[in-house]
């Protein structure tokens, strides 16, 4: 049975008005807590020493407060750390800090496991065990700024660890919101990248957001065959449709959307696909981050030489194309793209792949 009780870190600053003042507190109280959730990170009510003791007595009796708990942490030569976080209910999710992209980042997952069964990514083997709840999504972040001590640097946001946020839209859109807040961290929608496979009709609804982060489309093939292929899932979907409507999506300017494309050898890595790609691009304000798989037991595809890396990425900027290759972290600690993976259900972290 669901607890009734409100989760304070899964409201909003105005929904948590309405839970203090519902009981009999004055409104600014809302924001004292907001602060010391989001922006401290702190877990709970008896840590907010600038409330009353009767108020956190009427909190900690009326509402809970979820947090996910970090329960492994492991460090790469590199300086990317990866964070198993336990939940509420004992599953596990992962997310990784990466130092110096150039920026400070955080890759949080937005769902455990994921539905989208990409063949190259591990995450994907794993199937959907369940949404996240935006308390489980923003408080990945909050968690990770208090143990990295960096609730008042400036650091980016991406949602590229498990899961595809767009399938967990609304949790999704109130994590991103919670994060924005200026109560708490504060983090603005050109600090956060959203990466999908594509999901059109999401991609529509949030192009009308208010709220719109960089948008990052995993395409990683060019032509429809060699794409269902890869991500199953897209079966329905041409690429000429995903390409359109990356080209109504809302651009401010000087923005661009990333294309993702994860090289596997002999697959999507042919001059001919180069030649695909920078016709389809054409028009469009986009960078191409290329992604060489990260080989991994059980992913039946392998990653091209070096050589091969630079011809592909030549041949885009030759088109005309800006392209980037995406240098691998955490490889020796799975956390690189693709390599998030919790074996059989709430339980160990194993790794492997982009
Ligand atoms: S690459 Fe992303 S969308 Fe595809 S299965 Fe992995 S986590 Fe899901």
């Amino acid at each position: 049975m669901s607890d009734p009780k409100p989760d304070l870190a899964e409201l909003e600053p105005a929904e948590l008005e309405t839970v203090v003042t519902g009981l009999g507190a004055k409104r600014f109280h809302a924001q004292q807590i907001f602060r010391w959730l989001h922006r401290r990170g702190h877990e709970r009510v008896d840590q907010m020493t600038d409330l009353s003791q009767s108020l956190r007595a009427q909190l900690d009796a009326a509402c809970t407060i979820t947090t996910p708990s970090v329960t492994d942490r492991v460090r790469s030569a590199d300086g990317t750390e990866k964070f198993l976080f336990t939940l509420g209910d004992g599953r596990t999710i992962e997310s990784v800090f990466i130092p110096d992209t150039p920026a400070l980042t955080f890759c949080v997952s937005t769902q455990v496991g994921c539905a989208m069964r990409c063949g190259f990514c591990l995450t994907g083997k794993m199937g959907l065990t369940r949404h996240l709840t935006a308390g489980e999504i923003a408080g990945q972040v909050r968690v990770l700024a208090r143990e990295l001590d960096l609730q008042d640097s400036r650091f980016n946001i991406v949602l590229m660890g498990m899961g595809e946020p767009l399938h967990n839209y609304d949790a999704t859109m109130k994590a991103l919101r919670l994060l924005a807040a200026p109560e708490g961290l504060a983090v603005t929608p050109k600090r956060v990248t959203l990466s999908t496979v594509g999901l059109l009709p999401a991609m529509a609804k949030l192009s009308e957001e208010p709220w719109i982060p960089n948008l990052a489309v995993s395409l990683h093939a060019t032509t429809d065959r060699v794409r269902h292929e890869l991500i199953p899932t897209s079966r329905q979907q041409r690429i000429a449709d995903l390409i359109n409507a990356c080209r109504r999506f809302p651009l401010k300017h000087r923005d661009r959307i990333t294309f993702e494309y994860v090289l596997l050898a002999g697959v999507n890595d042919t001059e001919a696909d180069a030649t695909r790609l920078v016709g389809m691009l054409r028009g469009l304000r986009a960078k191409v981050n290329l992604l060489p798989l990260n080989e991994a037991p059980g992913i039946p595809f392998s990653r091209p030489s070096d050589e091969q890396v630079d011809r592909f990425a030549r041949g885009l900027a030759r088109g005309g194309v800006n392209v980037s290759v995406r240098k691998s972290r955490g490889r020796d600690i799975g956390a690189a793209c693709g390599q998030l993976i919790i074996e059989g259900g709430p339980q160990r972290t194993v790794a492997a792949a982009p």
